[in-house]
């Protein structure tokens, strides 16, 4: 059995440094390459990263390398693995290209998986679907192969497969399984898999393979965490009698294992344990660990900061006081951070020597293993370093700014709360004479191929800013025209001038900066490029406020301003680490508050500001949801708080857990809140219904995932629904979410279609008044 090398990373970005692998992927699907030059292309890829952790630092054969690559998802992945995709791919089984580009994106024949967050990221997973008559059984040979495939450059590395628990733990049951069957309830009939599954990965040449435990570290998942520490202690008994293994590595990343689920790993046959020493601290002695190898995830995998490496050293050395060996490793995968900072040309370089991105972790790691394997004096000087470029960092202008400061230094309770909602309600409903059952849109229209290409025209220049504001002028009288044929009641500009909803406000708000190649993989072959928060926020000059005044100018209608709301903006940027989010959210409010302010002034009377990620920031540990829902909370009321009583606030949130979140809706005190109601509409409006929600709410009466036009009857029976168990005075119609990625043919006919189902529900609705 060889010993764990002295550092190593959890994963690494699978995307490729010019996101390679979006284009291989997309080509196959379109057809312009073959599943031979499909997998040719991965290997290459596949080969440049290894060989690129190695130039960084990471050891050749001693398994520091992970074998981390996905063509679409490491959940999907392991499902794969153990046979289990749901029976309507019985016909494309095996671990074929084919099965998992079915599961992943669907066909004419049947659904995808469904699609989640991973954990508190902006990631999303495949759901397995798992029911008492799934059939495990090893299937193919995808991991196993990569390590062959490594051996045969030269590498020994250390493949990476979600775990048993994990993949139980995030599974949903199918449609077929009893009321309270637990996919955790199939366990033991999975472990064989996992035990052949290793067999496999030895055979090829592994000597260590990862096991992915995230689950261990969760309090919101529907399994208690005793019980998920319980099947940890039973899988890993199982997994590690196996009697032809690789040396395993269990690890736990994204917060602090559960102090049940560390016990049972420690006290598990395994060789190591990977802990995340970011979002954890180092945990208390326990039995059982002698001799296992402890990886302290001192290296954030979350965030670019390069922060402050003598403190990960610190933590290593604690960690070490456990008595056991310790190694350097990154906190999480680093799936979550953009390849390479050295590849952005047109970043200031003062900022740049306060970033790591993966590959300037990875040099992190390899100091710190250094250190673990020559002593602190070999490191003193990368220590020192970093330390500098900290104090640097601290001092630098813009960092804080005075101003800013003062301002959030002088908020008091006013500054989050309007008027009574009563009131609000009767001057709104004088002020915009609204029918009852009003009609609108969540903000984007199509961004149709013209657009992007005007984009990109205008960011090559080849079109003079005049030009390209003409266009986007030309587009907007063109959605509000269209918008007036509809006869929506409240209209919307339809954000022609937005690549990104939060993207486009960090280009416009000081204290941000973007990137030029720094994807993260979103799913699949999706990738954002999540802006830098780096110093002190404020709004140098109104944003959206001509395109907003220009569209009301077109129109009598109700014109809505459309904002990215500050809980939003941090969860879809990389955020400074140097002070609490909290006082970040508020700066990124005051600057949206001023805007939206702005918007008053120039006639605008209704503003929307969209929170989708309010739910996905939410923290693993319930001790600190509290904590959490009070600043994100608070930041939208800041952001909105200082209108008139007539000036209506909307609010839009992209998931229908609405029973999860009704605290935190109702807190944001929103005049009006749009929610998404694919799943299940008919439940979304009952949880509404059942929380006593009284403010205005529009649950989405159509699904804008997919090209399908709802039917009239269908949106009718909907608002019929709504309005016998909601106060009609309530209900507002609309999608959704935005249209943007929809195409103008069924945005046209579906729109046309909610607008008579409301009419007509409206006018049954008049005659009983
Ligand atoms: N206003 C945005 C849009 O319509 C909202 C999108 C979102 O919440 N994801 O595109
Ligand atoms: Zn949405």
């Amino acid at each position: 059995m060889t010993s764990f090398p002295a550092g190593t990373i959890l994963g690494y970005p699978r995307i490729g440094r010019r996101r390679e692998l979006k284009r291989l992927v997309e080509s196959y699907w379109a057809g312009r390459i073959d599943a031979d030059e499909l997998e040719t292309g991965a290997r290459d890829l596949r080969a440049a990263t290894r060989r690129r952790l190695a130039e960084l630092g990471l050891g050749r054969d001693d398994s520091s390398i992970p074998e981390s690559f996905s063509f679409y998802d490491q959940v999907l992945d392991a499902t794969l693995a153990v046979g289990a995709l749901p029976a309507r791919f019985a016909d494309v089984a095996g671990d074929s290209l084919d099965a998992l580009f079915a599961a992943a994106r669907g066909d004419a024949a049947r659904a995808p998986l469904e699609m989640t967050k991973w954990f508190d990221t902006n990631y999303h997973y495949l759901v397995p679907e798992i029911g008492p008559d799934t059939a495990f059984a090893l299937t193919g040979d995808r991991f196993a192969r990569q390590v062959a495939e490594a051996r045969a450059d030269g590498f020994t590395t250390r493949p990476v497969v979600v775990g048993p628990v994990t993949l139980l733990a995030l599974a949903k049951p199918t449609d077929e399984a009893p009321e309270g069957f637990s996919a955790l309830d199939r366990l033991d009939d999975l472990l064989p898999v996992y035990v052949e599954l290793l067999a496999q990965l030895r055979e090829a040449g592994a000597e260590w393979v990862q096991l992915d435990e995230p689950a261990l570290v969760s309090e919101s998942l529907p399994a208690p965490a005793s019980e998920l520490a319980a099947a940890a202690a039973r899988a890993y008994a199982v997994l590690g009698a196996a009697a032809s293994r690789p040396s395993i590595l269990v690890a736990a990343g994204y917060a602090q294992l559960t102090d049940a689920a560390w016990a049972a790993l420690a006290a598990a046959p395994v060789e190591a344990i990977a802990i995340d020493l970011v979002r954890g601290d180092v945990p208390a002695p326990v039995a059982g660990l002698e001799g296992k190898t402890l990886v302290g995830g001192v290296v954030n995998g979350r965030n670019i900061w390069r922060g402050d490496l003598r403190g990960a050293w610190g933590a290593l050395e604690r960690l070490r006081a456990l008595g056991t060996p310790v190694a350097a490793g990154t906190s999480t995968s680093l799936q979550h951070v953009p390849h390479d900072v050295q590849d952005e040309p047109d970043l200031d370089a003062r900022l740049v020597s306060w970033l790591a991105f993966a590959d300037q972790k990875v040099g992190q790691v390899a100091v710190l293993a250094r250190g673990i394997e020559q002593g602190e004096a070999a490191i003193t000087a990368d220590l020192d370093a970093a330390t500098a470029a900290l104090a640097d960092r601290r001092s630098a202008p813009g960092v804080r700014v005075d101003a800013v400061r003062a301002r959030t230094g002088a908020l008091s309770s006013d500054d989050f709360t309007r008027g009574d909602y009563a009131a609000r309600q009767a001057a709104q409903e004088a002020e915009l004479g609204l029918p009852l059952l009003p009609t609108t849109t969540i903000g984007s229209f199509p961004q149709t191929g013209d657009i992007r290409r005007a984009r990109a025209r205008f960011v090559r220049g080849e079109l003079t800013e005049a030009e390209y504001e003409e266009f986007l002028r030309a587009e907007i009288a063109r959605v509000v025209e269209l918008q007036e044929d509809l006869g929506l009641d409240v209209l919307v500009h339809g954000e022609p001038e937005r690549n990104d909803m939060v993207q486009y406000f960090a280009e416009n708000l000081d204290g941000f900066a973007v990137t030029a190649n720094g994807w993260v993989q979103s799913y699949g072959s999706r990738a954002t490029r999540p802006s830098i928060l780096w110093g002190d926020v404020s709004r140098p000059a109104p944003i959206t406020v001509p395109w907003s005044t220009y569209a009301q100018s077109l129109t009598a209608k109700p014109m809505k301003g459309m904002l990215t709301g500050p809980v939003t903006i941090l969860a879809w940027s990389f955020v400074r680490d140097d002070q609490p989010l909290a006082e970040t959210a508020n700066q990124v409010a005051l600057a949206l508050r001023d805007e939206v302010a702005d918007l008053e002034t120039a006639g605008i009377r209704i503003v929307q500001v969209d929170e989708p990620a309010l739910r996905e920031l939410l923290p693993l540990k319930a001790a600190d949801q509290p904590a959490y829902l009070e600043w994100s909370v608070g930041s939208f009321r800041l952001a909105t708080a200082g209108v008139a009583e007539a000036t209506q606030i909307h609010t839009h949130l992209c998931y229908s857990e609405f029973a999860v979140v009704i605290d935190a809706i109702a807190g944001l005190d929103a005049d009006v809140t749009s929610i998404e109601a694919a799943r299940s509409r008919g439940e979304v409006i009952d949880d509404v219904a059942a929380s006593g929600f009284g403010h205005g709410v529009g649950p989405g009466v159509y699904d804008i995932h997919s090209p399908r036009v709802p039917d009239v009857d269908e949106v009718e029976g909907l608002l019929r629904r709504a309005v016998s168990a909601i106060e009609p005075r309530q209900v507002w119609v609309n999608p959704d979410c935005g249209l943007k990625t929809r195409g103008y043919e069924e945005t046209t006919a579906s729109l046309r279609n909610l607008v008579t189902a409301a009419t007509a529900v409206r006018a049954t609705l008049d005659q009983a008044v």
